[in-house]
């Protein structure tokens, strides 16, 4: 079992207290829920345990692995088993969806597609396409662009099962999303599940029930507590 371990964090912006003293544990197989309300600063927890410049700590440490990893650049996080599957994911024009999960291989020398052939690699992606219910077609389309939102939450979760990370944090990827998307996502939390910690980030107690919880935690007024 692998561990994260967030201790003390906190995130100032300015005057403002976006966070503080945020300590918790999270081990793989385990998949903790995260709640609150609008703006009490979930997706930047997030972002900042994935390494997002623009919410950058201002103290605490994390640790991956029994590893310091607070100072680590996003792209070392990424390789080392930290994924975001992201509330608004971004647009790329002119990276077409093949190539930009062929270019992501190049940083996974442990993955099983690390050297594939190009044959190899359309065979699994075609498989990955089908499993999240996107078609054939787009793996030509660009990154994100002109995705419905749920054609988007379902590229995160292609990228999910793709890289099979350590751990998973998921930002509200259930909301907008239709009751058949939403089974998606919780059949892939229980399919990777065996190896793969989750930190959910989700405003459905409904959905948040159906992920089969370790915990429930709850941010509120910059503070993470363990909810009733
Ligand atoms: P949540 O995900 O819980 O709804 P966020 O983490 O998105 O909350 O936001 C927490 C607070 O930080 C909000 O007051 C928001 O306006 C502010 N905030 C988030 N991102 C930025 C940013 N890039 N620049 C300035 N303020 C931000
Ligand atoms: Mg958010």
């Amino acid at each position: 079992m692998l561990t994260l371990v967030l201790e003390d964090l906190s995130l100032r912006r300015g005057e403002k207290v976006i966070f503080e003293n945020v300590s918790a544990s999270f081990a793989t197989v385990e998949v903790h829920i995260l709640s609150g309300a609008n703006g009490a600063g979930k997706s930047s927890l997030l972002q900042a345990l994935i390494g997002n410049p623009q919410y950058a700590l201002t103290g605490g440490r994390i640790w991956l692995d029994n590893e310091e990893i607070q100072d680590w650049a996003p792209e070392k996080r990424s390789q080392s088993g930290l994924f975001m599957a992201f509330q608004s994911p971004c647009e790329i024009e002119g990276l077409t969806v093949a190539n930009f999960l062929r270019t992501t291989l190049k940083f996974f020398p442990n993955h099983p597609l690390h050297q594939a052939s190009a044959t190899d690699f359309y065979k699994e992606l075609y498989l990955l396409l089908e499993a999240v219910g996107l078609p054939k077609n787009f793996t030509a389309r660009a990154v994100n662009v002109g995705f419905s939102g749920g054609e988007k939450k379902r590229f995160e979760l292609l990228q999910l099962k793709f890289l099979r990370p350590k751990f998973a944090l998921l930002d509200e990827i259930d909301s907008g999303l239709d009751a058949g998307a939403r089974e998606l996502v919780l059949q892939t939390i229980r399919e990777l599940r065996p190896t793969t910690g989750f930190i959910v980030v989700s405003h459905s107690e409904e959905f948040a029930h159906r992920c089969e919880p370790t915990a429930v935690w709850r941010l509120e007024n910059g503070v993470l507590k363990t909810a009733a």
